[in-house]
């Protein structure tokens, strides 16, 4: 592929902006500067930096985030800043069917939850992810208000009723890691489901993080408002 059309697809302007880059010398594959927007390399494993921004050529885009506190999963946030802005630029402006859209979250979390959250260009993906035939169970840390007993956790299991559908909804697996810790498992993304769950057995949430999204745990050496690319093993496994 024409280096111009590689650092396109990747997010980093507009074709003519592509080309500008390259013609100014801004541009280095294995080191050395390329200032010819033809020339072409083979896009599978390529490295390059852009204004000495490393990056590397991802056909699409798959990556984890570590969610921190006081951020919103919109593009367009009301109160507090959007976790797009933890992301570098090229993700956030890569083209995708003729317009920029770069990456979107895969479900939303609460500005107050913090954890693993993923993030691809891929529709069909986000689609299939959000679809509720592919049940991909999410693990939750939940700090609670009040001592955690039997009861609330086999209720929890059975299934308890949310005030928008008379279906109960049922947590996949429950159980009390400390007195006020529970570790939730679920199959569904309805709004603000731990916390409405938790508060129907008459207890209530004080911290909220998602530690699994199905085969994938939350890294532990990624720290709040840090990402990564998914390795492709990664993606397969969630597929
Ligand atoms: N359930 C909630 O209540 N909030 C979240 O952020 C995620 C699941």
């Amino acid at each position: 592929m024409r280096l111009e059309e590689i650092l396109f697809t990747q997010g980093f302007g507009t074709r003519r902006v592509c080309a500008g880059l390259i013609q100014q010398g801004f541009v280095r594959v294995d080191g050395a500067i390329v200032d010819d927007p033809g020339q072409a390399f083979a896009t599978q494993g390529l490295r390059f930096t852009v204004q000495g921004v490393e990056w590397a050529y991802h056909e699409k885009a798959y990556l984890m985030l570590h969610k921190p506190a006081g951020t919103e999963c919109s593009q367009k946030p009301s109160t507090y800043p959007s976790i797009y802005t933890l992301l570098p630029a090229p993700l956030r402006q890569r083209p995708n069917k003729g317009a920029v859209q770069g990456v979107q979250a895969i479900g939303r979390l609460d500005q107050d939850t913090t954890g693993l959250l993923l993030l691809t260009d891929d529709g069909q993906f986000i689609h299939r992810m959000g679809s509720p035939k592919h049940h991909v169970p999410k693990v939750y840390e939940v700090g609670m208000k009040h001592p955690i007993d039997s009861n609330q956790v086999d209720r929890l299991l059975a299934g308890v009723v949310l005030d928008d559908d008379p279906k109960p909804v049922r947590a996949a697996a429950c159980e009390a890691v400390g007195p006020l810790q529970l570790r939730l498992t679920l199959t569904e993304g309805k709004y603000h489901q731990v916390k409405r769950m938790l508060a129907a057995v008459g207890n209530r949430v004080e911290t909220l993080h998602r530690s699994r999204i199905g085969p994938l745990a939350l890294p532990e050496d990624l720290a709040p408002g840090q990402w990564r690319w998914l390795e492709a093993a990664e993606v397969d496994a969630l597929r």
